[in-house]
């Protein structure tokens, strides 16, 4: 019988995609992918440090393999920007940890399992680009694909640099060459992943930028373009206009703020002011105007006053976004946020950060509202818990559609009802593709 692997990723969609490789891997060394940690003789944690609470979760979930170690031998993998970071230290904080690995390079990991049949080891990655191709993906519709591994930005709160390494691009023709590979196999939708996908090619020979690679992907015939994450220190006009010209570049945006006032974004080291963020919103919204742009904000960075945070709340007024991820500041390791004091009581950053979501939720609400009444192709993706059809329109948003649809289909759906999250209504047309009218 095969031996048995288990895969569970936390964090950003880079660690997800990753996972992907590593799943890849794993199956093409003869081993047999399980659904749940119970069933594996091998468990591997690819883990996120991003944020205190990701890297608490992680070391949460050691305590289930502890207890199935109890009763039959499993080895123990944790790696990911976890790995990275603390290194050979997880062998001493846990003993049921058997093996380390990094944030890159896992072609490598089978090895790496065998050698911790003998002994404990740790083995981390080099920053160099990650030549995994054999992905074992986790669903048919949507494609990740890298074009940047690692972060050269050094934000004041963020540990990617630290993890990942700088930033290396994906050769365009290794890129073109995956997404052809994923259109051929019936895939409908690639998202091209990187940390700050608009500095790409910037660190290649022969510079290709990024409005070029979004081109030429677009060129492939691939019915849907998104990437994340974008930048806005390196933002150009030219991405909107490639995304107003190409009908299978989707009209969606994300473009982390972290805050609406220039001190904090100062001191975050965003290379950027309001200002300039806000120039960019109105420019996209112009060229592309049902554009839909979502953000991040950190609530809590230390030093930030009631005064910050309010900039913060007048941003959320002004740039009109269409979802907010928002999370508490927490200081990371190696960072050089760290080493000023973390001054914002908890209690305010749970205030902050409850009064962010509060607005966004209102606002978020009155946009989707705007919606009701079009016509909208939504690219089918699942079924909810209670059964009704959802997907995306080509701005991300979610819309949910009782009735009758393949997986992976196109149909238009003409939108009834809107909530804070998602939008609703019934399918007019099966298989059409076209954007709202
Ligand atoms: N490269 C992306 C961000 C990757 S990290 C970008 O620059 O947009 C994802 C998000 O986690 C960040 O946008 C930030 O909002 C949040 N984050 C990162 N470090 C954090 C920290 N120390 N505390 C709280 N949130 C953090
Ligand atoms: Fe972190 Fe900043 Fe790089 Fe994003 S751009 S990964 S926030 S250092």
């Amino acid at each position: 019988m095969k031996p048995r692997a288990y895969v569970e990723t936390w964090g950003c969609q880079m660690n997800l995609h990753q996972s992907e490789g590593l799943s890849g891997i794993l199956e093409a060394a003869g081993y047999a992918l399980v659904d749940h940690l119970e069933e594996a003789d091998v468990v591997v944690f690819n883990g996120c440090m991003v944020r205190q609470k990701a890297e608490e979760k992680v070391f949460g979930r050691i305590g289930a393999v502890v207890e199935l170690k109890r009763s039959r031998s499993v080895l123990l993998g944790v790696g990911g920007c976890l790995g990275q970071i603390h290194g050979a230290d997880l062998l001493k904080r846990f003993a049921s940890i058997d093996f380390v690995f990094g944030s890159s390079g896992h072609s490598d990991l089978p090895g790496l399992i065998e050698e911790a049949r003998t002994q404990r080891v740790a083995v981390l990655s080099e920053p160099v680009f990650d030549t995994v191709n054999r992905f074992k993906r986790s669903g048919t519709i949507s494609g990740m694909v890298t074009i940047t591994e690692g972060c050269s930005n050094f934000c004041t709160y963020c540990i990617v640099p630290y993890a990942r390494g700088p930033m290396r691009s994906r050769p365009e023709d290794l890129i073109l060459s995956e997404v052809m590979r994923l259109r051929e196999q019936g895939y409908r939708e690639v998202l091209l992943l990187g940390q700050n996908v608009n500095a790409y090619g910037t660190d290649l020979e022969k510079a290709v930028t990024f409005p070029e690679l979004l081109s030429a992907v677009a060129d492939t015939g691939i019915e849907r373009v998104r990437f994340t994450t974008s930048h806005p220190k390196d933002m150009s006009e030219t991405v909107f206009r490639v995304m107003a010209k190409r009908e299978n570049v989707c009209r969606h945006l994300h473009l982390a703020c972290q805050s609406g006032s220039d001190a904090i974004l100062k001191a975050m080291n965003r290379s950027y002011d309001r200002r300039h963020y806000m120039d960019i919103v109105k420019s996209g919204r112009k060229w592309v105007p049902d554009l839909n742009i979502t953000t991040d904000i950190i609530v809590g960075f230390p030093g930030e006053t009631d005064g910050d945070f309010e900039r913060t709340m007048t941003l959320l007024e002004e740039a009109r976004f269409g979802s907010v991820f928002a999370a508490k500041y927490s200081p990371r390791p190696n960072t050089r946020g760290a080493e000023l004091p973390d001054d914002v009581p908890q209690a305010t950053k749970e205030e902050r950060l409850e009064r962010i979501l509060q607005r966004q939720r209102e606002i978020a609400l009155e946009e989707n509202g705007r919606f009701v009444g079009n016509e909208l192709a939504v690219l089918i993706e699942g079924r909810t818990k209670r059964g009704e059809l959802f997907g995306r329109g080509d701005d991300h948003r979610t819309v949910i559609c009782p009735g009758d649809a393949e997986m992976g289909e196109f149909v238009t759906v003409r939108i009834a009802g809107a909530s804070a999250s998602s939008l609703s209504g019934g399918i007019l047309e099966r298989e059409c593709v076209g954007g709202m009218t």
